[in-house]
């Protein structure tokens, strides 16, 4: 029988040898940054790469031009692993989430797992999930059966912390729209209905509710419509509100009073109100025993893991709709010093600097040591999956009606 330190090391020694190469293509996914289901060639490059070292790759899969679902063989039956690769960028600001760093990990980590699955049973894919930011290529996918049959998946972000069990937040957003009517803002104004001030109100009805939210609750909007000229009451205003929370049925409700600060607004101008909810995102919920695995593989490999504080700041992800499906680790590693946001200009250089490649080199081997951890122990997939059900249990317990 193969010795799994044995297996893990030449998985290591692969991602070593490929480094200079999954750097450059790092380099060259953020020098070209494609936002939310447009990401044509880094999707291509991915499927490029995969495809070179021996994985059977599906182009375009779930519906989605830029997904892809790419697969290997082990020699015996066995479970099911899935590496899942980001690769989307922001609007304007490009990788300022580090995606390219996401992508070439999670290539790095297949690409080790392949040098030595003629030796291990069960399956390997790499799913490429788009539009992480905003456009929820997960849940779509999930939707479409991409991840049938997979028994666990992992993926590893870049961040200023170091966690293996970080948590994210339910998210839900809520675009709300008012119909009012024009009319000459000095010559008659009594004679119009301003949808702008419905908007306005609803902003201040929301800040008022936000005295008495609980902690773990985020509610942010932006106005995208307020009208055209000074003079011209506005005859339409528009807003868009994202609503988070820890747990998803938190985030339902607090969406359901945002509503109401929208409605008591329309009521008070006169302005017609119509809105629209577009499904969110779930929270994050780590598989404790895959968590606890991929800590003990970066810690093997001298990486300082640091514990998940209730306070650190969380965003959301639709990996949370991934990890309520099937066992999954959402892993952060620093690229950046402790307090640097994602989504800024600093932290898209990050993904470009030897700390980030540093953390796509680790990111990358921890990856394929708990890939190769869950294929060679059916036990520890056992109690993997046996956690998930508990959870799942738990959770459904817990939203019972009382
Ligand atoms: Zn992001
Ligand atoms: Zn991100």
């Amino acid at each position: 029988m193969t010795d799994l330190a044995d297996l893990k090391q030449r998985a290591i020694a692969r991602i070593d040898s490929l480094r200079d190469e999954l750097i450059q293509l790092s380099a060259t996914i953020h020098a070209n940054p494609e936002v939310a289901f447009q990401e044509f060639k880094s999707s291509a490059r991915l499927c490029d790469a995969l495809a070179a070292h021996g994985f059977c790759v599906e182009r375009g899969v779930g519906g989605l031009e830029t997904a892809f679902r790419a697969q290997v063989q082990g020699n015996a039956a066995g479970a099911t692993i899935a590496i899942l690769a980001e690769y989307d960028a922001l609007p304007d600001i490009g990788h300022a989430c580090g995606h390219n760093l996401i992508a070439t990990a999670s290539l790095g980590a297949a690409l080790g797992v392949r040098a030595v699955i003629g030796e291990l049973p069960g399956c390997l894919v790499v799913i490429g999930t788009p539009a992480e930011e905003g456009g929820g290529g997960k849940i779509i996918l999930l939707e479409h059966g991409v991840f049938d049959g997979v028994d666990a998946t992992m993926i590893v972000h870049p961040s200023c912390w170091t966690m293996v069990d970080g948590h994210s937040l339910a998210s839900t957003r809520l675009k709300v729209e008012f119909v009012g009517k024009a009319a000459h803002a000095a010559v008659s104004p009594e004679g119009g209905i301003n949808a702008l001030e419905a908007v306005i109100l609803t902003f201040n009805n929301v800040n008022a509710l936000r005295l008495h939210l609980r902690s773990d609750v985020r509610v942010h909007g932006i106005i995208t419509d307020g009208g055209t000229a000074a003079n011209v009451i506005p005859d339409y205003a528009a807003a868009v509100f994202s609503v988070r929370a820890s747990a998803k049925e938190a985030a339902e409700q607090v969406l359901q009073r945002v509503i109401h600060c929208a409605e008591a607004a329309g009521l008070a101008t006169g302005a017609q109100l119509n809105h629209t909810i577009k499904p969110g995102y779930a929270e994050m919920i780590p598989n404790k025993i895959m968590a606890r695995t991929f800590a003990d593989n970066w810690r093997a490999l001298g990486v300082e893991v640091h514990t998940f504080r209730p306070l650190d700041g969380m965003a959301s992800t639709d990996m949370g709709n991934v990890s309520h499906a099937i066992p999954s680790v959402h892993p952060y590693i620093a690229i950046v010093r402790d307090g640097t946001p994602s989504h800024t200009v600093e932290f898209r250089e990050a993904a470009i600097s030897p700390a980030g490649h540093a953390g796509l080199i680790n990111s990358a081997k921890a990856m394929a040591m708990t890939t190769i951890d869950l294929l060679c122990d059916p036990k520890l997939m056992e109690k993997v999956k046996k956690e998930f059900a508990q959870a799942r249990e738990g959770r459904e317990q817990a939203t019972l009606p009382t």
